[in-house]
């Protein structure tokens, strides 16, 4: 039993975007706090022998309704009803706000912020069965301030604080918590996919004030406190991780 985490023993989680990133890391740690995941994904797991995979992977694009309801049933099956649910997948694509189609919004926000309830709304009657559940949503540091060239992805995530916060007071009473976490730079494929040469790498690290990217494991660590009992009375917060560049005026 984890001695950090008693609460989650036993109990069921989703993670959706669990197959490398963020989510894998997620995965890897509350498999570790003795939790039963599954992870709901349209990419296959990393083959990473430093991290626990999923006991359940579902092939399922989180923003498509029908597909999160297959995948709902699928892990009560298999592991039981969650009581976890961490929506982590997302994209990260910045456009032209005169230039971006519609169809370009709709792929955003109905994965970026639609498909967080979509799975929410697929898990709650579990929640709510047992009086006790916890949401995390991944949202990022572009909530609360921005850069040039991700419109409309900050967009999206500011969406999502504000989705937990309303999800988080309309929850409560059924003994259910919904927070957001708000990574800064962390070390994902997605990342690196982006900065794709050594000198842009460098660069990105020493925008850093803590010198380095963040791990998949540090927003990990945050996410299955924010799951567990231990953050009992946090609900509705949006919470930084992200190495202190949320805290730095980057103009002076
Ligand atoms: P990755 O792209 O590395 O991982 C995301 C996972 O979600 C991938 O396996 C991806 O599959 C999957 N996915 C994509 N679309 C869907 C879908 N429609 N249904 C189900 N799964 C899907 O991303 P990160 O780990 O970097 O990011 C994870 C989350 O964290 C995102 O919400 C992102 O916005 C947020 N975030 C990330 C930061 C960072 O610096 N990395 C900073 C702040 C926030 P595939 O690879 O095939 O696309």
């Amino acid at each position: 039993m984890s001695d950090m985490y008693p609460d989650l023993e036993g109990r069921v989680a989703v993670v959706t975007g669990g197959s490398h990133g963020i989510g894998r890391g997620v995965v890897h740690h509350l498999r570790g706090a003795g939790m039963r995941v599954a992870s709901w994904d349209v990419a296959r797991p990393d083959d990473d022998p430093d991290l626990a995979a999923a006991d359940l992977d579902v092939d399922c694009d989180v923003s498509d309704e029908e597909a999160v309801a297959v995948a709902v049933a699928v892990v009560e099956k298999e592991l039981g009803a969650a009581t976890v649910l961490v929506n982590n997948a997302g994209v990260t694509r910045g456009f032209a706000p005169a230039e971006m189609t519609a169809a370009e919004w709709d792929l955003m926000l109905g994965l970026n912020l639609k498909a967080a309830w979509l799975c929410a709304r697929a898990t709650l009657p579990a929640m709510s069965a047992a009086g006790a559940g916890a949401i995390v949503n991944v949202a990022s540091i572009h909530a609360t301030l921005t850069t040039r060239g991700l419109f409309p992805y900050a967009a999206t995530k500011s969406g999502l604080v504000g989705l937990t916060r309303s999800m988080a007071l309309d929850l409560a009473a059924e003994g259910i918590r919904v927070n957001a976490v708000c990574p800064g730079l962390i070390d994902t494929p997605a990342v690196r996919g982006r900065l794709d040469s050594e000198e842009a790498v460098a660069a990105a690290i020493a925008e850093q004030p803590l010198g380095r990217m963040g791990d998949p494991l540090d927003v990990a660590e945050l996410v299955t406190f924010l799951a567990s009992e231990r953050s009992r009375f946090i609900t509705g917060a949006a919470i930084p991780i992200d190495g202190g560049v949320g805290a730095r005026l980057s103009t002076i």
